[in-house]
């Protein structure tokens, strides 16, 4: 038995991922078809201990038991909904820290944004998640339990890991939590109705890009490396050139594109100007962006620029032949849009963030 398995016993099972079962299940020399029955018992049949697990063996349930935890990672201790029906989750975690979670409904489609943290070390400037600055990283399981909580009342159909946190900051756990969400056992999602959204971290897009295909959304912001190094200060050891080098070689899948955010900040990165350099830095890629206008929340020291600039920067975009979308603001009356998570932490507003410890 190796180190991890010795040392496996008080770990949740879904901190596994389905190859890590796999593993366990061969180690205790039974057949691999064991892994994929007791996948599917905790993500298919939704399975609250191992008793329920009929098909199983009383010995092999009873070795389970002995070597796992099955319980949920998570308590649901809020919901608020917004006037648009955008719904805002917060969840408790066992160590009595908290996250947030928002289901976004539009249309046939309901996008989950999951957190990947509690808080976040990047302090990107325009965030209030960044204000709370990074308490620790989320387990796999409770990154896979946001989704089966709120599936539960709510047919989910795709997820963006866009909320607290910055994903690629927690990669290992990341990457294990999609391979529960495509694994066909266990969750089933397509990896096309997966996104992950990164602020930068070069070297962990690269590294994304080896171990899963799924879409890409690069947090831009600004066309400068002075700009971008003010309000996201990872620009500083990732500047703009390497990002979009990374980027555009990062492996989105079959039919879909690689994606840029853009939040609008009222004369601060929405001028004619920038839209051209923006537009010049963009053109030829094949990308599509996102330009979404800034939720005001306090303490923050940026407005939302006005509806004809918003226009404006998008029609500059578009005469580069870039294709480019605004973002309409979801659930902004509950603190649930883009940007404005912080679970109830408090802001702690730094003036210069330093450079994140990652
Ligand atoms: S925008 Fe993303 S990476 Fe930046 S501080 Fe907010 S959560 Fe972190």
């Amino acid at each position: 038995m190796d180190q991890f398995m010795q040392d496996n016993v008080n770990i949740n099972i879904k901190d596994l991922s389905p190859g890590e079962i796999e593993k366990f299940v061969l180690q205790n020399n039974l057949q691999p078809f064991r892994a994929r029955q007791i996948v599917k018992w905790l993500y298919k049949k939704g399975a609250g201990s191992f008793d329920e697990m009929t098909d199983l063996s009383k010995d092999f349930r009873d070795l389970l038991e002995f070597s796992f935890l099955l319980k949920p990672s998570l308590e649901l201790v809020e919901e608020q909904v917004s006037k648009d029906g955008t719904k805002k989750y917060l969840f408790k975690l066992f160590d009595g820290n908290q996250i947030e979670s928002v289901l976004i409904p539009d249309k046939k489609r309901k996008t989950l944004c999951i957190s990947s943290q509690v808080g976040c070390a990047l302090g990107c400037t325009f965030c209030m998640t960044g204000t709370v600055g990074k308490i620790r990283n989320l387990t796999p399981s409770e990154i896979l339990d946001q989704y089966m909580i709120v599936n539960q009342n709510n047919a989910i159909t795709n997820i963006v890991f866009m909320g607290m946190g910055e994903p690629l900051d927690n990669l290992q756990n990341l990457v294990k939590a999609i391979n529960t969400f495509i694994d066909p056992n266990c969750l089933g999602l397509s990896p096309k109705r997966i996104t992950v959204s990164t602020s930068g971290l070069v070297p962990q897009i690269k590294e994304l890009g080896k171990q899963v295909s799924v879409n890409l959304a690069v947090s831009l912001n600004a066309p400068r490396d002075e700009l971008r190094d003010e309000l996201m200060p990872i620009n500083k050891r990732y500047p703009i050139k390497e990002l979009l080098d990374a980027s555009i070689n990062f492996p989105v899948p079959n039919r879909k594109f690689l994606m840029f955010e853009y939040v609008l900040l009222k004369d601060i990165n929405d001028s004619d100007s920038d839209a051209h350099t923006l537009g010049s830095l963009l053109e030829g890629i094949k990308c599509k962006i996102n330009v979404i206008p800034f939720n005001e929340a306090y303490p923050l020291p940026y407005q939302s620029p006005s509806w004809d600039r918003v226009l404006k920067f998008q029609e500059i975009l578009i005469s580069y032949k870039i294709n480019v979308r605004i973002r309409k603001s979801r659930g902004s009356d509950i603190l649930g849009a883009c940007g404005q998570l912080t679970a109830k932490y408090p802001s702690k507003i730094v003036k210069e963030p330093p450079l994140p410890e990652i």
